[in-house]
């Protein structure tokens, strides 16, 4: 077993080689033909190793790996739900996956049609305009959102609107977002409700006229409804701002409400948590933004349109300008609009449901242990703040490598920064009963456990290939290469 922990490095032996390669054709061509700029002066440093070591290592390093297709993987705000094969496969046709974004558009109108019809779908679910499918993450989604709303403003001479709201509970991104964008955030407290606090609110914008908008997350990152969010929108737009909505995760609205008809003005969706993309590892991912009519000339170039039954591509002079390499990440866009397609209209709205109805399970079925720290019932994930019996001082972290134990995921933990030992649990729709009955019987167990075995808490994990790391440490010197890892062990035995 030990052998399987070595890098690929170690496991190089003098002139081993993994390939064979036929004579070349050209056996007569003369390397000194080439360009001297071009060769290298020193071979390279790659390992040598049998196909069948190669093999052998990249198998037992995913072997690892823990995925949606090991076990339950309840990482509250990312979605991590079963996604259909059969959209791994339709992908992966090649009259999809072969195509060149530089082909002629009169070649390619079936891929600008899964687009088209893409963005027309994602604007009747979320209530919107108009889509773009160019940006390439959630992350992303957000910045070309407020850029948007920055170039509104612009286009008005409000050359000095530079100042978004954001919630305290706000996903990290949407503060960065907002920096990267030049503009300045002014954040507000949530309630004891976990939802914005209109008092905070009115306080915060009172005679400033340099407000360009706000972000909120609806149903926010406590997985619970804004319900004031019509009375929010119109004290925002009141002061001339945007609203701004965070669609990072749409499962826990569709088919029930749409953030258009909230009073949202523009939007992402993270096509990759929502529709069906496997992510994870940064990437591959998608976060498509849709705006009301009045901005939709600002949307990014390319444009997709189409006109009688042509789909073309237009670039726009109000843009705010082209923010990817063509046009996103298209099989991502495809993944969804598959996704979508084999649901159906009907079955959409189920989606909706069930990411609630599982959510409210097992928040229910955990409070008796585990302390609520807001009442009444959420949307599609909830959060706990540690165990209601906090003795022998057993942390939100040690719950979490406990539960590596009993093969499942961690929950997201320490996020939201409301509550100091935060655990935030997604199940999502896409798992059963017996799964959730599952989980909750081991986090029970584990509440038995902190209180009559907690050693048991304190040194989990125990069954995983690497224990607990250091993450200060992991954080703080990055080893990136094999020479960065040769270089830290010879320092450190020194
Ligand atoms: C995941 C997430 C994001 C960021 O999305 P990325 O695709 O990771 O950039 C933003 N907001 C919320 C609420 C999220 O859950």
């Amino acid at each position: 077993m030990i052998r399987y922990n070595k890098l690929i490095f170690e496991l190089s032996t003098e002139d081993r080689v993994g390939y064979s390669l036929p004579n070349s054709k050209f056996s007569d061509y003369n390397i000194n033909d080439l360009k001297t700029d071009y060769l290298r002066t020193e071979e390279p440093d790659l390992p040598e190793v049998s196909e069948l070591e190669v093999l052998r290592h990249f198998t037992n390093i995913s072997n690892k790996n823990f995925g949606v297709e090991n076990g339950f993987y309840p990482l509250g705000s990312c979605t991590m739900k079963y996604n259909p094969k059969i959209n791994e496969e339709i992908v992966n046709f090649n009259n999809f996956k072969r195509l060149h974004p530089l082909q002629p558009v009169s070649t390619t109108q079936g891929a600008f049609k899964v687009y088209y019809d893409l963005q027309k779908i994602l604007a009747e679910i979320s209530g919107f305009h108009e889509f773009s499918l160019n940006p390439y993450a959630g992350a992303h989604g957000e910045l070309i959102g407020l850029m948007i709303i920055k170039k509104y403003h612009e286009s008005r001479g409000d050359f000095h609107k530079n100042k978004i709201i954001i919630p305290d509970s706000a996903h990290g991104t949407n503060p960065a977002s907002v920096v990267v964008c030049g503009m300045e955030v002014i954040e507000i407290e949530s309630n004891k409700r976990g939802r914005v606090d209109i008092d905070s609110l009115k306080e915060a914008i009172s005679g400033r006229d340099d407000i360009a908008g706000m972000m909120l997350t609806n149903p926010n990152t406590l997985g619970i409804f804004e319900e004031n969010i019509c009375e929010i929108a119109k004290l925002i737009h009141k002061a001339g701002g945007k609203m701004y909505n965070d669609g990072a995760n749409l499962n826990a609205l569709l088919g029930k409400v749409r953030p258009g008809d909230m009073g949202f003005d523009v939007m992402h969706i993270n096509l990759h948590k929502t529709f069906s993309t496997p992510h994870g590892g940064g990437g591959p991912g998608s976060g498509p933004v849709g705006v009301t009519e009045e901005l939709a000339k600002f949307l990014p170039n390319p444009q997709v349109k189409k006109m009688d039954d042509y789909y073309y591509v237009e670039n726009n002079g109000d843009a705010i300008g082209q923010i990817s390499a063509f046009y996103g990440n298209y099989l991502v866009s495809l993944r969804a609009l598959v996704y979508l397609l084999t649901l159906g209209k009907e079955n959409i709205k189920l989606i909706g449901r069930y990411a609630t109805l599982n959510a409210n399970y097992v928040r229910n079925a955990l409070k008796s242990t585990y302390e609520l720290p807001i009442q009444g019932n959420c949307m599609h994930e909830t959060v706990f703040n540690g165990l209601i019996n906090k003795e022998n001082d057993i942390k939100t972290l040690d719950i979490a490598k406990r539960l590596l134990d009993y093969g499942m995921h961690a929950p997201t933990i320490y996020f939201p920064l409301l509550f100091p030992q935060a655990i935030m649990i997604e199940p999502t729709e896409t798992e059963s009963l017996q799964t959730l009955d599952e989980f909750i019987e081991i986090m029970h167990k584990i509440a038995i456990e902190a209180k009559e075995n907690p050693d048991k808490l304190k040194d989990a994990p125990t069954k995983t290939p690497i224990r607990r790391t250091d993450e200060v440490f992991a954080a703080k010197q990055m080893i990136f290469s094999y020479k960065d890892y040769l270089e830290y062990i010879e320092k450190r035995d020194e």
